[in-house]
């Protein structure tokens, strides 16, 4: 059986009933927010549900807290439906995950059609969703437009990067994606061939009022982080190179910890003294977060500078308070949908030192809000971060640019707009194509 959500958060976050989104425009500007406004006028009523696999850990979790109050906040019914599984569902579908990402895996037909199948089966039968439009989040639940039931518009939002796919896993998925009425990519080139429905291009977004993105002053930052720097003990007044992600893969951590490696080895570093905090969790989806931990761990070789954490307390909290006091942030991820955590980090202003793949390249402006580096290129990351760590003036006016870039681009408010122009359009209000498709 599916979930419902909405009920869970109701407690947990009092805000998911509906919220007043005036309160965006102290970030935003007035103008987005009185557009927005007048795009959901004529939905007033109408539902748009959303249905993913985890309510926790990774990007798209994190988008939807926002995404459901903020609809309702405009008049809109919105609910989360979250798939379940066992833990043999989500390795399959962690397969199918890294499989996309263009890792190789092995996998059985055998496994595909009595695990996958029968698991979405087991979760949509004689549970329709009922809504104008259900938007369907990454492969886990996928395949459901077919064994399941949708009364309504669909969508398919991908939020990982297609553009190496598996072929064979590729063209199992095929089919089902087109079934949907459209799909939703990051980007122009996660779209194959073979897609034969409408595609729109949309970037994920920031909450700038969630807990994780208030822009603390620093002294706030280092008051909030006090129980975390007692607990584990960080040497908070070393400069700090910062790098928050799940432990997994792609994620390529093993490069930043050779490259501060390399970095400790020059002269001038001994006086700056910097500490490596790398966070990481992982999301009930993905059964490889323990193991990549635990080579992480053995990477890191008792290096005393640098701290290795799972599962911080606080989580939020602390995260939003290690962005902001960080001299800068790595992100080399060797594949990559988005990378939330390069918008988060460059929201509290850090620089970002980020790998030149997927949606990282939309992100950080090579030279104006840190760097592009190839993901594997450890000389290149040790490179700018000793330039970061030595070159104040330029980290700082990085850290403003950042900023700004993630203010005008990247704020919820710009992901809003777009599904209420998409489903404007796709439940009849507007016949104009959305100025964002892109097949
Ligand atoms: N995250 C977190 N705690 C951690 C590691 C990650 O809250 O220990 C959050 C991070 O702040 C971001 C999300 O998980 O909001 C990860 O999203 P991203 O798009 O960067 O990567 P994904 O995990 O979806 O591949």
């Amino acid at each position: 059986m599916y979930h419902n959500l909405s009920e869970k958060y109701t407690t947990k976050y009092p805000v998911l009933d509906g919220m007043d989104v005036d309160v965006y425009k102290r970030h935003t500007g007035e103008k987005i927010i009185e557009e927005i406004k007048q795009l959901a006028l004529p939905l007033e009523g109408k539902e748009l549900a959303h249905v993913n696999s985890t309510f926790e850990g990774g990007g798209v979790a994190e988008m939807l807290r926002s995404v459901i109050p903020f609809l309702k906040g405009l008049g809109l019914k919105s609910t989360w439906y979250c798939i379940e599984g066992g833990e043999d569902f989500f390795v399959l579908t962690k397969k199918f995950h890294n499989l996309i990402q263009g890792v190789i895996q092995n996998y059985s037909v055998q496994d595909i059609l009595q695990l996958y199948i029968d698991n979405l089966k087991e979760n949509f039968n004689n549970n329709p969703i009922v809504a104008d439009l259900t938007v369907v989040h990454d492969p886990q639940p996928a395949a459901a437009i077919v064994h399941g039931e949708f009364m309504g518009k669909t969508l398919w939002r991908c939020h990982i990067d297609t553009s190496e796919a598996d072929s064979l896993i590729w063209n199992f998925l095929l089919p089902y994606v087109n079934h949907y009425d459209g799909a939703i990519f990051t980007q122009k080139s996660f779209v194959k061939p073979g897609i034969r429905i409408p595609a729109y291009g949309i970037s994920p977004c920031i909450d700038p009022i969630s807990v994780k993105n208030s822009q603390y002053t620093r002294e706030t930052a280092l008051r909030v982080l006090d129980p975390l720097i007692k607990k584990y003990d960080i040497d908070i007044e070393r400069p700090m190179i910062l790098a928050v992600s799940r432990y997994d893969v792609h994620k390529n951590q093993p490069s930043i910890i050779r490259a501060f490696k390399e970095l400790k080895k020059k002269e001038d570093i001994k006086k700056i003294n910097p500490i490596l905090v790398l966070v990481g969790n992982s999301a009930s989806d993905d059964p490889e977060g323990q193991m990549m931990y635990q080579n992480i761990m053995n990477e890191v070789d008792s290096d005393p500078d640098i701290w290795p954490l799972l599962n911080i307390p606080n989580n939020d909290l602390n995260i939003g308070a290690l962005m902001r006091i960080a001299n800068h942030f790595v992100h080399v991820s060797t594949k990559e949908g988005f990378g939330l955590v390069v918008t988060e980090a460059m929201w509290q202003g850090c620089p970002v030192i980020g790998s030149n793949v997927g949606g990282i390249v939309q992100q950080v402006v090579n030279k104006q809000t840190g760097f592009l580096v190839e993901p594997m290129s450890v000389r290149e990351i040790t490179n700018y971060m000793h330039f970061l760590l030595n070159n104040k003036s330029q980290r700082d006016e990085m850290s403003r640019n950042a900023v700004e870039h993630i203010r005008h681009n990247f704020l919820i408010p710009n992901l809003i707009k777009k599904y209420l122009i998409l489903m404007r359009y796709l439940t009849g209000v507007e016949d104009k194509v959305p100025y964002f498709r892109i097949r």
